[in-house]
């Protein structure tokens, strides 16, 4: 099987790109952060802390959660329910990197990757592909763009879905994810050694993922 892996910090515009990729390789798009979502909100509907480690473990025995694909686009399920609207709530953003933090959560959701990917060509986004979960991928990308660029980014995504949050405040979240996802003791956001950085700041969506396209061809063993 074949594996890209995207990594990047919140807002680079990975899991567009990887979606776009992912349609034109016709490999099936596994965006990974709305697995943490998923369990962030499943702890947050507990009336449980995310940030208390005993607490999210504790809540482990009374989650589970699953994918699949509709139309070709993944729906995430917890416990059960389609929750792949409501893991966007910005409040859900910060649930999930709380307990992204947590090993034990690592763990419950590795499995689940490595087997999406053990069965399908994957394209798959994350903070922790290419380190972690694929270290094998056959490319792998790290995206970024500068905070002020992923926010603007961020912020008008949101306002498009009727979420009204200022920029200052999506800024703001940004760069606390960014220090959060960056600085965890297990799995932090960082390039592989062997990733292809690549900075998307003042690209349109369409030259980032022209962009990407051409790395891909050019780094796929044929
Ligand atoms: O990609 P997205 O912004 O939806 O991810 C939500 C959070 O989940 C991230 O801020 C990060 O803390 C966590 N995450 C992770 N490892 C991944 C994907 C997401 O820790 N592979």
């Amino acid at each position: 099987m074949r594996a890209i892996a995207i990594d990047g910090p919140a807002g680079a515009g990975k899991s567009t790109i990887a979606r776009a990729l992912a349609q034109s390789l016709g490999y099936i798009y596994v965006d990974t952060g709305a697995l943490y979502r998923a369990i962030g909100l499943g702890v947050t509907l507990l009336g449980l802390d995310t940030k208390n480690p005993e607490e999210v473990i504790s809540a482990l025995d009374n989650i589970t959660v699953t994918i699949k694909f509709v139309d070709e686009r993944q729906r995430v399920f917890l416990n059960g329910h389609d929750v792949s609207e409501e893991i966007r709530k910005p409040e859900i953003s910060m649930a999930a990197s709380n307990v992204s933090a947590i090993g034990q959560v690592r763990d419950f959701l590795f499995s689940l990757q490595k087997d999406m990917a053990t069965k399908n060509n994957v394209v798959m986004d994350g903070r922790d592909i290419g380190t972690v979960v694929l270290p094998e991928a056959d490319v792998k990308i790290f995206l970024t763009a500068s905070p002020e660029e992923r926010a603007r980014r961020r912020y008008d995504e949101q306002l498009a879905k009727g979420i009204e949050e200022s920029y200052e405040k999506v800024l703001e979240e940004v760069k606390k994810r960014d220090y959060n996802d960056m600085n965890r003791d297990i799995a932090p956001l960082k390039c592989a050694e062997d990733a292809i950085p690549v900075d998307t700041t003042g690209n349109t969506l369409e030259q980032s993922i022209e962009l990407l396209k051409q790395i891909i061809f050019d780094n796929l063993e044929k």
